[in-house]
């Protein structure tokens, strides 16, 4: 029966609020690698050690070489819409950070048993503090732990069985967790990256943006194969700046799955992209082929608005048009090239 009475509106708890954040942000181990990596992205890491535990349902750990969290901002750091990133609606407009919201430590410790241990130059030590699927962290303990952090998530979604439903064998999970890793490792040749699976050694990159190094990655993350049919590119017109691997119509895949693209080394899925890459091959690629490519695209931030998606996987130009004709006629260029069987693609 409906109740028709006077409806009696609450506050949330604090714990209730993050968890329904944590909806949005949390949807699976992946997600919680993806936030921690660009956590350590942006405190300026230049080496990440990653390790899992049954496909990230027992265990998330990164470490990282990057600047540490003072003792007295441990809690900050898990508090809802606390961020060191922005602190204005212009820094918002140009943000050049990876995150920026604020949300994803306290939502990710609303769902697991999450520990933070923080250490920062010319500390006498390190300190740590722990949530356990609650609203509030522990007090600071000393702990043992070089410049930087690592943020521990345990037991992920031990206390919303709901969401633990929707999650699948641990093998789905970890090739997930895998693929945020290597999208990471991807969009930065300059930083390390090691990855351990129920501590079998899964990836292990060493940081390095000579040309030589780069190949080097993308062969061992994209394959070979990859790299040996693909064309590295490089074109810039009117303030944007394209760069990256193509793949040579004749490596054309079943599957849309090897197509990477970053902007302003943030990886992003967007229609607008994929329709321009789309019609760049659309001459020379058999219905039902999908092309691969590792691109990076540079543009003004402030052309960009990143605040679209909670997860940041989407992005919205301010000048769409702009954008898409640039990059379909890069990449149509170089298409056409290799048509024509030069293969100088990489200009002068
Ligand atoms: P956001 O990244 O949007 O700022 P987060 O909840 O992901 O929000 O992180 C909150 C804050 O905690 C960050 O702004 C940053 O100051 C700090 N922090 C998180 N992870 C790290 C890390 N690995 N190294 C240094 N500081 C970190
Ligand atoms: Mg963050």
């Amino acid at each position: 029966p409906r109740y028709h009475g006077a409806v009696s509106i609450q506050q949330l708890p604090s714990l209730l609020i993050n968890q329904i954040a944590a909806g949005e942000v949390v949807e699976r181990p992946a997600s919680v690698l993806k936030e921690l990596l660009e956590n350590s992205l942006d405190a300026g890491a230049t080496r990440l050690w990653v390790d899992i535990d049954q496909g990230g349902l027992q265990r998330i750990r990164v470490r990282d070489n990057g600047s540490g969290i003072p003792r007295e901002q441990l809690p900050l750091a898990l508090a809802r819409h606390a961020t060191s990133k922005i602190t204005s609606l212009e820094d918002l407009q140009r943000v050049t950070s990876l995150g920026f919201r604020g949300e994803a430590l306290p939502s990710i410790a609303s769902v697991s048993r999450l520990s933070l241990t923080s250490a920062v130059a010319d500390a006498q030590s390190a300190w740590r503090v722990q949530v356990e699927g609650s609203a509030d962290p522990s007090a600071a303990e000393p702990a043992a732990h070089p410049i930087g952090t690592t943020v521990d998530v345990a037991q992920l979604f031990f206390n919303v069985p709901a969401r633990r439903k929707f999650l699948r064998t641990e093998k789905t999970e970890f090739s997930h967790l895998e693929e945020v890793a290597r999208r990471i490792a991807l969009s930065r040749f300059d930083v390390g990256m090691q990855l351990t699976h129920n501590g079998r050694e899964v990836l292990k990159l060493a940081q390095g943006d000579t040309a030589a190094a780069r190949d080097q990655r993308v062969g061992s993350v994209f394959g070979q194969g990859f790299l040996e049919q693909s064309l590295h590119m490089q074109q810039e017109h009117s303030g944007l700046r394209l760069s990256g691997w193509l793949s040579l119509p004749g490596f054309a895949r079943s599957q849309a799955d090897l197509q990477y693209f970053y902007v302003n080394g943030r990886m992003v899925k967007d229609r607008l992209i994929t329709h321009a890459v789309r019609q760049a091959y659309a001459d020379v690629l058999y219905h039902g082929r999908h092309p691969a490519f590792l691109l990076f695209l540079e543009i003004d931030p402030e052309l960009v608005d990143v605040n679209a998606h909670p997860a940041k996987h989407e992005v919205r130009f301010r000048e769409a048009r702009l954008v898409h004709d640039f990059l379909f006629r890069s990449l149509h260029r170089v298409v056409a090239q290799t048509r024509a069987g030069s293969v100088a693609a990489t200009a002068p």
